[in-house]
């Protein structure tokens, strides 16, 4: 049976013909009726995907001090604001919080933003952080954040937002698009748009027909957005993400549904739409836009750089050995090659040259 958000998309494209894979994500994320962010909360066990700060309250303590150590490099700005984007239940928020609490002169500095499209998600966000360290100020926009100097944190946030792909056909690049077959079903489809050959990666001549090659021009200008912000007021961001340090080619558009990957067309508003981030194009933005972008490194690097395995010891000391045994695994499962350490990458953004941020080599570029 398609899903009614399945039957609402294919009405659209009969009557206006196909969408771009940007639009379709959008409309199945933020339906108002049926998509996976504004209907619903689709993260944690009960939901459709599990993300790092709901493996292990580690996550989301370790961020916390890193923002810490951020603010120290900076030299104690005060005010300054705390910004999270796409804050998914509050968990990161809530676990960075407490950690950062044994700072008090942070938490008299800092007040706390949180950039978030779902009204669902924001509700939810409320209870979790009710009588957190610091009250938080809700936008669903970056464009509405003060002028100050900022720590931004975002985890698992980019991959949600829209894609292009181009697929060569024929020896030319095409947008590909979401269209209808001969039975009026969803269909994946290529347009006459075309892409600017300066875009592509080396070997783009030699790509045989069918490969594709993907470009996120929304997470570019969000991240343009992030830099212009630290470049003109100060700050340091901490993207992390799953994807690939170079561009290349490749399908990596995929759905999850209630933990299972599935066909993104298969049943829309049922499942998280998402694609690997190119960290080289992000780098690239935040440099466009007047910040310095430090190497980025493995989720696995960052989080032992930062004292993962001294973070599980204490909080094992104590306990008994099933708990001992639990804290261990989720360690394994944050930071582990085969787990989320390697495909899982840290990108972070400051806006002067000089700033230390460990556990990142200076200096930035
Ligand atoms: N960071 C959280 C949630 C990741 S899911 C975690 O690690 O668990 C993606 C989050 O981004 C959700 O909160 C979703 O509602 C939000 N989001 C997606 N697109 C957005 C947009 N365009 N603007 C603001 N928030 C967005």
């Amino acid at each position: 049976m398609a899903s009614p958000l399945a039957e609402k998309i294919k009405r659209t494209i009969a009557a206006t013909g196909p969408i771009g894979l940007g639009e379709f994500m959008q409309i199945c994320h933020f339906d108002p009726d049926h998509g996976v962010y504004a209907a619903r909360d689709p993260i944690g066990r009960t939901g459709h995907f599990i993300t790092a700060p709901e493996v292990s309250q580690m996550f989301g303590e370790l961020i916390g001090i890193w923002c810490v150590a951020a603010w120290q490099a900076l030299g104690e700005p005060s005010p300054c604001q705390l910004c999270e984007l796409g804050p998914g239940r509050g968990t990161l928020m809530k676990d960075a919080l407490r950690a950062a609490s044994n700072f008090p002169r942070l938490g008299d500095a800092v007040t706390v933003h949180l950039v978030e499209a779902s009204a669902t998600l924001q509700a939810r966000q409320k209870v979790v952080l009710t009588g957190a360290a610091a009250e938080p100020v809700w936008h669903v926009d970056i464009g509405t954040l003060p002028a100050r100097p900022t720590l931004f944190i975002a985890n698992e946030f980019l991959d949600v937002l829209p894609l292009r792909q181009y697929a060569k056909a024929g020896g030319r690049w095409r947008e590909r698009a979401v269209g209808l077959d001969e039975a009026g079903d969803l269909a994946f489809t290529l347009t006459a748009g075309g892409l600017d050959e300066a875009l592509l990666p080396a070997g783009h001549k030699e790509a045989p027909d069918g490969t594709i090659f993907e470009i996120a021009p929304a997470r570019e200008a969000i991240v343009e957005q992030i830099a212009a912000h630290l470049a003109a007021h100060g700050g340091a961001a901490l993207l992390i993400d799953y994807g690939h340090l170079e561009p290349d080619f490749g399908d990596t558009f995929q759905a999850v549904a209630e933990h299972q990957t599935c066909d993104p067309l298969a049943s829309p508003g049922e499942a998280d739409l998402t694609s690997h981030v190119d960290f080289a194009a992000l780098a690239e933005a935040a440099r466009r836009a007047g910040a310095h972008v430090y190497m980025p490194m493995t989720q696995g690097a960052f989080l032992s750089g930062i004292g993962l395995a001294q973070r599980a010891a204490t909080l094992s000391a104590g306990k008994d050995a099933a708990m001992q045994t639990a804290i261990a695994g989720q360690a394994e499962r944050l930071a582990g090659p085969e787990a989320m350490g390697e495909l899982f990458k840290v990108l972070a953004i400051a806006g002067r040259a000089d700033l230390a941020l460990p556990p990142f080599e200076g200096p930035s570029t």
